[in-house]
């Protein structure tokens, strides 16, 4: 799993797989204190012979070894002939070695599927039994599994010289199927694997573009995406970001066991926008639908969404500190252009019905959707239209209706969007839009509540963050 290496400090818990490693560390401290320790017992014992107390000591002994486990019994072997050292302190840790870890016992074969494969193909070609796999694809719970397969599909396998021992597929995230060799025949059994969502923070700052920021904060294109996708009724994210711009995330991370997979969901996050601020904060409501609300608990979703265009094509090559030179012309034509590579994705900016869809002279290929209110937008210039966007169908806030062109009057490709009220143009990009729905009123009171921490917790890292950065 590649990813970015983040400069800056995440507070998650510590990875499941230091626990191994403290271990070591408290052995040689046992070690440590154990020496002395027989030491001591060497004297104890010296003295004993003596025959003072010895009876005493016995009894001690004998307590001390049935508030202990096992595993102090076998310490107290290993330390021989010195054993009343259990008269001292109790070892704090049983001083043993874990157990070796044993080399596999049987071939250990990985098999990934690429186009054409069969498993049956990739028996005969690493010398496995074609028998065992004909008994294990009539296991009903198996069959599935390993008659549908996909490029990239992966199979552990142990074998014993051909034999099938096990075979190991993960099916998704969390679950598994393991098949495994019993005295007659096979058995199989869908595993689960449980993974654990831990939190995490980032902050990132603007200098040249957002994708640039969000990997100097190793984070993830994607999550980057879904950061945009909150704030896409707000910001037009092709347009409106600047060199300045800053954000702070709070995210889950997906680990199974104790290795990264994926990120998850964002928890909550702020973006900063030419010194407007934003806040959104996640709400899962009863039927495990999640959605982003306002600290006031208005939904972050409004009728039109700022940027009709995939700025993810956009982004990544948009340098905020340029000025575009097609940006300049908006007053003269009454639209916004979005200078992007052709055949960029263009999605409606709202819910709505397809009026028009052909070539409207200058606009070359144009759609024009007609939404409640009385609004129209119109997208121009396109490459070719989606399959999708034929007149008189309906189409949903960001489904995609046609592909950035310069068709009509454009000298580069780009998308022209319009947007009008009432027949008159207005700027999409300024214009104020019908008030966001407010989260259903059952569940505002959760909200709020749980709303206020997760924001406090967001910010308060953003502080340290601002404060790292700044003395740099
Ligand atoms: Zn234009």
């Amino acid at each position: 799993m590649n990813r970015p290496v983040s400069p800056i400090l995440h507070d998650y818990k510590p990875s499941a797989g230091s626990p191994i490693k403290k271990f070591n560390a408290l052995h040689w401290f046992a070690v440590g204190l154990g020496l002395p320790l027989i030491g001591i017992a060497l004297l104890l014992t010296l003295k004993n012979a003596s025959g003072t107390n010895t009876s005493i000591v016995e009894k001690d002994v004998v307590a001390t070894m049935a508030e202990q486990d096992v595993r102090l019994a076998i310490a107290l072997v290993e330390a021989g002939p010195a054993e009343p050292v259990a008269v001292a302190e109790p070892i704090p840790f049983p001083a043993f070695h874990p157990p070796l870890r044993l080399p596999p016992e049987y071939e250990q074969l990985s098999l990934t599927i690429k186009r054409g494969d069969t498993l049956a193909a990739l028996f005969r070609s690493n010398k496995l039994d074609p028998g065992h796999l004909a008994m294990i694809v009539r296991i009903p719970e198996a069959a599935p599994y390993l008659k549908r397969l996909i490029p990239g599909d992966e199979f552990q396998i142990e074998h014993d010289e051909g034999n099938l021992i096990s075979l190991y597929r993960e099916l998704d995230l969390t679950s598994a199927l393991r098949i495994t060799k019993e005295e007659s025949g096979f058995s199989a059994e869908i595993i689960e694997r449980p993974i654990e969502v831990r939190r995490k923070l980032a902050y990132g700052r603007i200098d040249t573009s957002l994708f640039e920021s969000a990997t100097a904060a190793g984070l993830a294109d994607k999550l980057i995406m879904n950061l945009a996708g909150i704030f896409a009724w707000d910001v037009d994210f092709v347009l409106d970001i600047r060199g300045g711009d800053h954000y702070t995330i709070l995210f889950e991370e997906i680990y199974q066991e104790g290795e990264y997979i994926a990120d998850g969901d964002i928890i909550a996050a702020e973006f900063n926008n030419s010194g407007r601020t934003f806040q959104a904060i996640r709400f899962v409501d009863k039927s495990g639908r999640s959605d982003y609300y306002t600290p006031d608990g208005l939904s972050v979703r409004k009728a039109f969404v700022r940027a009709p265009v995939d700025f993810s094509r956009i982004s990544s090559s948009f340098n905020p500190r340029r000025k575009h030179p097609i940006l300049n012309t908006i007053r003269a034509h009454r639209g916004v252009d979005y200078a992007a590579p052709s055949g960029t994705p263009i999605k409606a900016a709202g819910d709505g019905k397809v009026i028009f869809r052909g070539r409207k002279n200058g606009y070359g290929n144009a759609v024009i959707v007609q939404h409640g209110g009385n609004i129209t937008t119109l997208y121009a210039h396109m490459s070719r239209f989606d399959s999708s966007s034929r007149v008189g169908r309906r189409v949903v806030q960001g489904q995609t209706i046609g592909y950035v062109g310069m068709t009509g009057l454009a000298n580069a490709p780009h998308l022209h969007y319009e947007y009008r009220l009432n027949g008159v143009h207005r700027n999409p990009r300024t214009v104020k839009l019908p008030q966001a729905e407010p989260i259903r009123e059952e569940y505002r009171a959760n909200f709020l509540a749980a709303a206020a921490p997760i924001l406090d917790e967001l910010l308060q890292y953003k502080r340290t963050q601002v404060v790292y950065l700044t003395s740099e």
